[in-house]
């Protein structure tokens, strides 16, 4: 049996300025729940309710319906009479019904991702009782219709069959709109309504074989656990994977008295938002519809009006609506209902100085009252993210710290994303106007659904509108269109959430998914066809059109001086050219982590004379060939010194998989034995040599440099040479040089001597000399753990943690993906380890490793440059381990500064 203790752990009581629990229960009573207890405490008015908590979700994935039903009942039992009380009507009661919503909530917010039922409590008894207490026949009608829409597609399966089907509820609306020569919902008679009603319990009993259950009491139960299902469906699972979210954390279940929107021209709902989610621009905002339900909105089926007269008129302007129709047929919040607005942007205010954070916000107008449904940190782009940390750091809400960190490492990637060349937009063909639902610039094939989005390299998701089923196919596609809805459907806060251009509501578009066309003025455009779309102002643009790299500049810059001010690590670059080592200098890397030289002879220029490099069966024939490499090698290193402008650099000595680069064709092997005159027989039986069973542990890393020395001899000339002419133009250049894949000390003192004996005959011949150092990577298992004896010699250690990823799982870093997307699905692991580190196994080398070799050396520099140097959460532990640096590619240098600021001032 169940201690008392348990059961009341279980459900949690808010409204009436009272509450059990408040916004620090956020892993217990979900973000949704623990907003409610908070607005409560905050004298909010917040319809009031209770929490069934996170772990009860957690309990019912183990022990079932029965035994949580069971485990639960009595307490959920107290809090219905309480709701009860506060609302002076009884649940399950024909006269006077309470009617409530049960809605999901897990700790982070997952908009649309989980279920809804709205009005549960209603019967054909009970709906005659709602009739007599709000004398409004329509309402009551239009409200039971609803709950059977909701109940059934959530708790009985009533879904469309195929993708070009539409919900069966809508089917049976449509068909009678059509029936009526009518087009709106609010069109409906009473009496079509009731016909709803009835028609709709039919094609239940149709499809699932049963009656539509009409005691209250079962259909809370049926809603919650239909809540609790919900965290296990495709959508949340999406949804989780994509973020990361563990299964373990469950939902919580919100079960809160019924407030209604839909109750004539003094009610409505909306949704606001305190700042601009697309652009973080301080200005409220939001979409709000009269006589509508929550779900309305949303939905994106009628095109909602602005809450602030701002908003209206920018929103005007866009869908080229003039002032007067404006006023008369789209006015604002503000403008219609002043007393009501004036209400709610006093609440916006309290909520955001509140949570010092932009608030997303739900409310509901019943007949003059004002109603907060639910408020949260708002979901935002990345440009967003970080313009509104900036300005709360600005206006003294938040300090440098937090304001550092509340911007997502990863989300910065969206700012560093193309953007349309100015110069390209000036000749582009505007084929129609939508609202910027989420700003950037996309360009792509057509598709029409979401589960075609790969079906190009490049698409544009293109909808009636979206639903949260679209997830997937959204974040597959380059940009998201749609023809309905408002900037807080489902397509545009969804969008902003992935930082993914979206135009939503172009009404002028005519999408039909059976033909697979879109039209627009008359204009067909069918699948596959090119269309670009500018997020930031909502066009829609006829094919291609040229981007150019943005900028690092305004307050993406200043985040990024604020990280540097606290962080002591560096952040170096992975580049193998000067090209890559100018853009990472812009994006503010500290100096180079790897050159992976064996990159600089793909171009096929090059690639000849390398073979012959590889081919040669002597000496003579490797040293010949590596006479033509030095120049170019040389000319390399002087191109990256000169734009590392003093900086560290380090390179490393070949580390190539032979058989990468030897010829496999007939026709190639032919060129190349002309090339160095031998017979077509030599090169194939030399190809057929190089063969590895296991090239990822073949003859590779310093094991080539150790068979053939005259490699290294030609790379470290490079190197030295390269160093010694920028000291002549007056340029500093620091390399350090890099003995990769070793396994024991004499390998890397092999290595050492021949890399000290080359720099001391070059210094020789010019009579000059440079500062560098001699270090090695540490990627092989037995490295980590003889690192004291490495760190005899080595001045520098860097992880190289693919290759130890590799090593330490002893999983092929070509051959993984064949099955790791199934360990990963079946939860034998959590993540890739070789995209985010290992703590629990690889860490351990790495940690060993580290504290082996300072217990030799104690000031070593120790850095990581394997990929998973710009993963925000490897880069943390790299911290947590005292790393000196972490390098990554150019493109992740902005967010492992980010990340690395975040992982100093989390442990300060
Ligand atoms: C590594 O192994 O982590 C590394 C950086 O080297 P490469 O990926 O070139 O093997
Ligand atoms: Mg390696």
């Amino acid at each position: 049996m169940e201690t008392l203790q348990e059961i009341k752990s279980s459900v949690y009581r808010f409204g009436n300025k009272s509450a059990d629990g408040n916004s620090k229960m956020k892993n217990l009573l979900g973000g949704k729940g623990a907003n409610l207890a908070e607005m409560s405490l905050l004298g909010i008015p917040v319809p009031p309710g209770f929490t069934i908590t996170t772990e009860v979700c957690t309990q019912y994935n183990e022990l079932g319906r029965d035994k949580v039903v069971k485990m639960i009942k009595g307490e959920v039992q107290k809090s219905i009479k309480n709701l009860e009380k506060i609302m002076g009507t009884k649940f399950g009661d024909n006269d006077n019904p309470l009617l409530i919503s049960v809605r999901s909530g897990a700790r982070v917010s997952m908009p649309g991702m989980m279920d809804t039922v709205l009005n549960l409590g209603l019967n054909d008894d009970a709906v005659i009782g709602l009739i007599k207490k709000t004398k409004n026949e329509r309402f009551a009608w239009d409200s039971y219709r609803r709950f059977i829409q909701m109940y059934g597609g959530v708790v009985l399966g009533m879904k469309p069959e195929s993708k070009e089907d539409i919900d069966p509820f809508e089917e049976i609306m449509e068909n009678l709109k059509e029936k009526r020569n009518i087009h709106l919902d609010t069109d409906f008679s009473i009496q079509d309504l009731q016909d709803l009603v009835y028609d709709f319990k039919d094609a239940v009993k149709k499809r699932t074989g049963h009656d539509f259950p009409t005691d209250p009491w079962d259909q809370l139960w049926g809603a919650v656990m239909a809540v609790f299902d919900s965290w296990n469906g495709d959508r949340a699972v999406y949804y989780r994977n994509m973020h990361g979210y563990p299964a373990d954390w469950g939902t919580a279940v919100n079960v809160q008295a019924m407030v209604y929107g839909n109750m004539g021209e003094k009610s409505g709902t909306g949704v606001c938002f305190t700042r601009d989610a697309g652009t973080g621009e301080n200005v409220f905002n939001g979409e709000y519809l009269i006589d509508a339900q929550g779900e309305d909105v949303v939905a994106g089926v009628r095109t909602p009006q602005q809450i602030t007269k701002l908003g209206s008129v920018r929103w005007a302007e866009l869908a080229k609506v003039k002032e007067n129709n404006r006023k008369e047929n789209y006015p604002s919040l503000e403008e219609l209902m002043p007393s009501i607005y004036k209400e709610l942007d006093e609440y916006q205010n309290k909520l955001e100085n509140h949570y010092s954070d932009m608030q997303d916000m739900e409310f509901t107008i019943q007949e003059g009252k004002l109603w907060i449904l639910q408020t949260r940190n708002g979901k935002r782009t990345g440009a967003a993210m970080v313009k509104i940390a900036m300005d709360l750091l600005k206006d003294g809400s938040i300090n440098e710290k937090e304001a550092i960190l509340r911007i997502e490492p990863n989300k910065l990637d969206e700012l560093l994303h193309p953007i349309f060349d100015p110069k390209a937009l000036k000749n582009a063909n505007v084929i129609a106007q939508g609202l910027p639902a989420s700003p950037g610039a996309a360009t792509g094939q057509i598709v029409f659904f979401a589960d075609e989005a790969n079906k190009y390299k490049n698409t544009i998701l293109t909808r009636i509108e979206t639903s949260p089923e679209d997830l997937e196919g959204m974040n597959i596609a380059k940009g998201i269109l749609t023809a309905r809805g408002g900037m807080t459907s489902h397509a545009a806060v969804v969008a902003r959430g992935m930082g993914k251009c979206c135009v939503s509501g172009a009404g002028a578009l005519k999408i039909n998914y059976k033909k697979r066309t879109l039209t627009v003025d008359g204009k067909e455009y069918h699948e596959g066809d090119w269309i670009s779309l500018n997020g930031s102002k909502g066009n829609i643009i006829e094919g291609k059109v040229a981007t150019i790299q943005p900028e690092l500049s305004g307050e993406f810059a200043e985040i990024m001086e604020l990280s540097n001010k606290y962080s002591s690590m560096k952040v170096r670059t992975n580049a193998d050219s000067p090209k890559d080592a100018k853009v990472a200098r812009q994006f503010g890397a500290q100096g180079i982590g790897l050159t992976r030289t064996e990159h600089m002879f793909f171009e096929t220029s090059r690639i000849k004379a390398m073979r012959e490099m590889i081919l040669s069966e002597t000496v003579k024939g490797r040293r010949y060939a590596l006479d033509e490499l030095l120049p170019m090698q040389r000319g390399d290193f002087e191109g990256i010194f000169e734009a590392m402008e003093g900086l560290p650099v380090t390179i490393r000595l070949l580390d190539p998989p032979l058989h990468e680069f030897v010829p496999h064709q007939l026709a190639a092997q032919k060129d190349l034995a002309d090339e160095m005159h031998i017979s077509l027989e030599a090169i194939k039986s030399k190809v057929s040599q190089l063969e590895e069973f296991n090239p990822m542990l073949g003859h590779r890393g310093c094991r080539l440099g150790n068979t053939y020395p005259e490699i290294t001899e030609m790379q470290t000339r490079a190197i030295i040479e390269a160093a010694l002419n920028l000291k002549e133009k007056g340029i500093e250049a620091k390399p350090e040089i890099m003995v990769p894949l070793i396994g024991t000390l004499k390998e890397y003192i092999e290595q050492e001597n021949v890399i000290r004996a080359t720099a001391k005959k070059v210094f020789e011949e010019r009579n000059d000399t440079i500062e560098f150092l001699v270090g090695t990577m540490i990627e092989i298992p037995r490295a980590a753990l003889t690192a004291d004896l490495i760190a005899q010699r080595a001045e520098f250690f860097s992880f190289g943690t693919n290759d130890l990823t590799q090593m330490a799982f002893g999983y092929s870093r070509d051959d993984a993906g064949k099955f790791l997307p199934i360990y990963i699905e079946k939860g034998i692991l959590t993540v890739d380890p070789f995209e985010v580190i290992d703590q629990e196994g690889v860490g351990q080398l790495i940690k060993m490793g580290t504290e082996k070799g300072r217990s030799t050396k104690r000031d070593l520099k120790v850095g990581i440059c394997g990929e998973h140097g710009g993963e925000p959460s490897s880069i943390e532990f790299c911290y947590n381990t005292g790393m000196n640096y972490v390098s990554c590619s150019p493109f992740r240098v902005p967010i492992a500064r980010l990340a690395a600021a975040q992982a100093e001032i989390k442990k300060a």
